[in-house]
């Protein structure tokens, strides 16, 4: 049986997985209205309360369970769920409920559960209003037990393919630590951050597989073949011993690569492009390193803020900037403030703004400017690691102009606030934005003369010119790097930048997709940001072209593609 979906995982060894399927039940527990009669409620009552007991035991064997290699702040989150169900608040609501309205535990845990919400719901705290989901979280668990549906323990996971429903890049974090061979969701699309997480954590995946879940079942021996965007379940031994043979295989292609990591990125014609990785956790360095980048591209801060309830202080966002730009040593380091918001929601938090379109809500740098105390330990954090090393700070999801002014506003500020505390900055540190909305780029002359640098991000680039949520795999059809309006939108950044003689880089998953690299060299793009394990591909493909045809290519291929003629990108 083949079940057909969405494949991602580009890249060196992450391209197939073999491993027994774990069907992940993430789903929230339906629960129905069910009264008892007056007789019951003691038993009711402490039926609820070993429920909690038994809620708690879970957490505490979660908590034993995690390695000791994971970040401190997911058994941090452990603990705070173990809070919730220790805490009065919640179990005495619930007891009244049982004991004066004769409810089931189950409905008067539901009941209570929506009261609850309503309060956080009310609260002006944003931080407050996050504790929603958690409530949620802890619910859910002692829903579960109540229902008899226990969950799969965290920690059972080591080598199996994970089925679920859908996955936040927060969960895809928990999977890595546990050492899956691989996940398949039914929903979500291959320029999601919980699928771009897992290319770069080279989790082999396949997300937005419809129905996958029904038609597999837990236990099973599955293959997933990411280029093709395949699971294979009830395969011969033969077809298994023929996805192993071509994984033995990557690996191998892996290690020829690797023999050229010191060498530049250089075409026939003697060009120069920088290479430059992407990455989300400061233990990404070593990959970077690994796959010979020749700086970051792209920080993806907002990564910090997952797995947990609070929100990191100053001191542990310079901690970690300080890991990355030492483990670099030396080489440029582009740290992106937070982008959180749409699919990166505040802790806690689902849909990040609260709003029905987060997407288009308040995301990013809209977030940041909105909310200076989460912004600025943050940027007071970006200064004193500036003092480190080669630091440049970057601004994501610009639409307007006084958003820049705004931010280096906040930033002449934080720099006078460290000059005042005798901590060391440096002044002259680049901040550069991101070009990801259509607005931005139209208007990319401007920002090119307002900022030090500029870097596409064609993932939000894409969905927002073409008007498809990335991460709705119903639409994921439409996601077309090679549509005219897109490049276009390309073009003229590339020409901005270079009138302005700003320096610019490209670091949406497009840059490290060999489909786009020799046409982005060909327009005029010589520095891309990618995913680490995309790095020694890309740079072999930059090896064995000369940039002259590639430009003479480009031209001929943009002129087809405006004026309208029909084509066939393979062609
Ligand atoms: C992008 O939008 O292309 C980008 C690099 O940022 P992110 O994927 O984190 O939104
Ligand atoms: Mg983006």
């Amino acid at each position: 049986m083949i079940v057909s979906c969405v494949g991602i995982g580009i890249g060196a060894g992450a391209r197939i997985a073999i491993g027994d399927a774990y069907l992940l039940c993430h789903g929230p527990v339906c629960v129905t209205p069910s009264w008892i009669s007056p007789k019951q409620v003691d038993r009711e009552v402490a039926r609820f309360r070993q429920a909690l007991d038994a809620a708690a035991r879970q957490l505490v064997d979660i908590r034993e369970q995690i390695p000791a290699s994971t970040p401190q702040e997911i058994s941090e989150f452990i603990d705070s769920h173990l809070l919730m169900i220790e805490d009065n608040a919640i179990s005495s609501g619930v007891i009244n409920l049982i004991r004066h309205k004769q409810a089931s535990a189950e409905w008067a845990l539901q009941q209570h559960r929506d009261a609850l919400v309503e309060v956080f719901e009310q609260m002006e705290d944003s931080y407050l209003r996050t504790r929603k989901d958690d409530l949620d979280h802890v619910v859910n668990r002692v829903q579960k037990i109540l229902l008899d549906q226990n969950e799969p323990q965290v920690g059972n996971l080591l080598g199996h393919i994970v089925l679920a429903e859908d996955l936040s890049p927060a969960d895809v974090i928990m999977l890595h630590n546990q050492q899956v061979s691989g996940f398949v969701t039914e929903y979500g699309g291959p320029m999601s951050h919980t699928a771009i997480l897992a290319r770069s954590l080279g989790i082999p995946a396949v997300v937005g597989a419809r129905g996958a879940s029904r038609c597999l079942q837990h236990g099973e021996r599955l293959i997933l073949d990411t280029d093709h965007g395949c699971i294979l379940a009830d395969c011969p031994q033969s077809l298994i011993d023929y996805f192993q043979d071509r994984r033995e295989f990557e690996q191998q292609r892996a290690v020829e690569l690797r023999k050229h990591r010191d060498e530049p990125a250089r075409t026939i014609d003697g060009r120069r492009v920088e290479l430059l990785a992407n990455i989300e956790l400061a233990s990404d360095v070593e990959s970077a390193l690994q796959n010979g980048a020749d700086g970051i591209g792209l920080y993806r801060t907002e990564f910090l803020y997952m797995n947990r309830l609070d929100i990191p202080n100053e001191e542990e966002h310079f901690t970690t900037y300080s890991e990355v730009i030492r483990g670099m040593q030396d080489r440029p380091v582009v740290i992106r403030t937070l982008d959180l918001g749409a699919d990166k929601p505040l802790p806690g938090t689902r849909d990040g703004s609260g709003c029905g379109n987060p997407a288009l809500g308040l995301r990013a740098i809209r977030l940041c400017l909105k909310e200076p105390e989460l912004f600025r330990p943050q940027l007071r954090a970006i200064l004193r690691a500036s003092a480190l090393g080669d630091v440049h700070l970057m601004l994501p999801m610009l639409t307007n102009l006084w958003e820049v002014e705004q931010a280096r506003a906040m930033i002449r500020r934080c720099m006078q606030e460290l000059e005042y505390e005798g901590l060391p900055f440096n002044p002259n540190m680049p901040v550069g934005g991101m070009i990801e909305v259509p607005a931005a780029a139209l208007a990319a002359p401007a920002f090119a003369e307002a900022l030090d640098f500029l870097s596409i991000g064609t993932n939000d680039l894409i969905q927002y010119t073409l008007a498809i949520d990335r991460v709705d795999d119903e639409v994921n059809y439409l996601y077309d790097p090679y549509h005219p309006a897109v490049l276009q939108l390309i073009m003229h950044v590339i020409q901005a930048a270079r009138a302005a003689g700003t320096p610019l880089s490209m670091c949406g998953e497009m840059a490290g997709d060999p489909r786009f690299v020799p046409l982005l060299l060909g327009m005029g793009l010589h520095s891309l940001s990618m995913q680490p394990s995309a790095l020694l591909d890309v740079k072999q493909l930059i090896r064995s072209y000369d940039l002259d045809i590639l430009q003479t290519t480009a031209e001929q291929f943009l002129e087809r593609l405006y004026s309208g003629e029909p084509f066939s990108p393979l062609n």
